[in-house]
């Protein structure tokens, strides 16, 4: 699951009007909703933001004001960023800072580009590692690599959550191997 840590200017989580999460936009795109009355804020965040004429609390969360109905992305994209945040930004061999992305099964060997088969890890374990797998080198990794689920991660991808929307997202991921 993505962690959780404070971002600064990092946008507002838009909920529809039965206050599922739908998405995250900038803040600016989000006070333009709450002042055209298409949304009402339900979580300020920091700073108030100023026009020629009113003056607004920086909007985190903004609900619609009339429901719509949008299709969900099913699957997480595989990017670098998104595999570092699944895996906490740590080597999944020696949980040292992640610096490159691994295949688990070499790609050489026919390995795919698959969440199953990448992980993040070090500079250092992925030179020693080579084309070789973890069993021929008696290495384990952390844990079994998966695709993220849950709608956190339906609905933010790879960013982390504003702590402020913890309330919103189901932040405890029920994964059970
Ligand atoms: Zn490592």
């Amino acid at each position: 699951m993505p962690d959780i840590r404070p971002t600064v200017g990092s946008g507002a989580l838009v909920l529809n009007a039965t206050y599922e999460p739908l998405c995250v936009v900038s803040v600016r795109r989000a006070a333009i909703l709450v002042l055209s009355a298409k949304a009402v804020c339900v979580a300020d965040g920091d700073g108030i933001l100023h026009s020629a004429r009113s003056a607004l609390p920086v909007p985190s969360v903004v609900r619609l004001t009339r429901f719509v109905r949008v299709p969900y992305r099913t699957h997480v994209g595989l990017s670098r960023r998104a595999i570092f945040a699944r895996d906490g930004w740590r080597c999944a061999y020696c949980r040292g800072p992640a610096e490159t992305i691994d295949h688990v099964f070499p790609r050489s060997r026919g390995g795919r580009h698959a969440w199953e088969n990448v992980v993040a890890a070090c500079a250092r374990c992925n030179h020693t590692k080579g084309d070789k797998t973890p069993a021929e080198l008696g290495w384990r990794l952390h844990c079994l690599p998966t695709a993220p689920k849950g709608i956190a991660w339906r609905v933010l991808g790879h960013r982390a959550p504003d702590p402020r929307w913890a309330d919103w997202l189901d932040l405890r991921e029920p994964e059970a191997a």
